[in-house]
């Protein structure tokens, strides 16, 4: 076990995404003797399930926390901005590094660290991108990079002796030879695919989750949680029409669903999707939701449909007309 120049264990606590990369970081640190913990951030964004796993692979610790409710906060004018879509991923380090910071104080850890490797994301993962994560979480000099430590300036945790900088990697670029190269040293032999899973990378959830915070000041989380599923439409500027794909689509919008809040359409005679409308239930947004519902449907354009509305426990039954689907294009986020 490391003690560094003091007689206690030294104590990591690493941001993990459950990538490779945070696996061997956490690995290089153990095999000094530094005592590694985990920690994951869960937001409907990202999930916590690679970094599940590669902690039960390891037996290293994890604390899953959910970012939900701070992360939107930072989401509304992140400072370095957002990238290619609505990912933030400058400002998104330095809050799971904030938060990190925050653990690292109330439980007594020595350092962060996380699987970071200079020059693998040109934008997130430049030298500037890295010293303005630093600064920009409050924890400024407490935060290691095992896998690029000695292409960095030495920490302050390597000048004091907790971390031997020796033992420590330079690793730049995207290549993963090294990484490879590592897990075989380390007999890693599985590991969950890089995380890669962050859905504000992807440009469809991206538009939608923009149209939300155009309209909508205050978000509930069921919402963003929404914006995973179905097909959507904006009615108005505060109400939304959700329609389920697939069975999958259905049973996860019905699963997000507040009875108290939203209303729930069904095609009354034929197999169909899931329809929930929020925000405004005025009889004009009803009677267009049902209508998305049925042209969703085998029912023919211009047939007659019944459509079930459920609206709190009470249901009723509406009549409307199917209309051509390409018609409600105009409405499709
Ligand atoms: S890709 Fe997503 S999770 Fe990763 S840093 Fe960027 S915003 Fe954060």
């Amino acid at each position: 076990m490391n003690k560094g120049k003091t007689s206690r264990p030294i104590k990591g606590l690493g941001l993990c995404s459950g990538g490779l990369d945070s696996i061997l970081s956490a690995l290089l640190l153990q095999r000094q003797g530094i005592d590694v913990t985990w920690v994951c951030f869960e937001t409907p964004f990202f999930s916590a399930d690679s970094a599940k796993k590669a902690s039960q692979q390891t037996h290293i610790p994890l604390i899953v926390i959910d970012l939900t409710i701070e992360y939107m906060k930072m989401m509304r004018h992140p400072r370095a901005g957002f990238g290619k879509n609505m990912n933030p991923c400058m400002d998104c380090h330095a809050l799971m590094f904030a938060k990190a910071g925050e653990l690292l104080k109330k439980e007594g850890f020595d350092f962060l660290f996380s699987g970071e490797v200079l020059g693998q994301r040109p934008k997130s993962q430049n030298k500037n991108s890295l010293r303005y994560v630093e600064k920009n979480s409050g924890f400024d000099g407490h935060i290691l990079r095992p896998l690029c430590a000695k292409r960095l300036p030495q920490t302050p945790m390597e000048k004091d002796g907790l971390v031997d900088r020796e033992q420590l990697m330079d690793i730049t670029g995207r290549s993963r030879k090294v990484q490879m190269q590592m897990t075989k040293d380390f007999g890693v032999k599985e590991f969950p695919s890089p995380a890669g899973g962050c859905l504000l990378t992807d440009k469809i959830f991206s538009a939608r989750l923009k149209d939300l915070m155009d309209h909508h000041e205050h978000i509930e989380t069921r919402h963003l949680y929404f914006l995973k599923f179905g097909r959507h439409f904006r009615l108005d500027s505060t109400t939304k029409v959700i329609v389920g794909r697939s069975k999958n689509d259905n049973k996860n919008l019905s699963d997000h669903i507040d009875k108290t809040h939203d209303i729930l359409i069904k095609h009354a005679d034929l197999p169909g999707p899931d329809v929930i409308l929020t925000g405004n239930f005025s009889l004009k947004n009803i009677q267009k939701a049902a209508e998305i519902c049925s042209a969703y449907t085998k029912s023919n354009p211009g047939d007659q449909s019944l459509v079930k509305v459920r609206s709190r426990d009470e249901e009723s039954i509406l009549s409307i007309q199917t209309p051509v689907t390409k018609d409600l294009k105009p409405l499709m986020i």
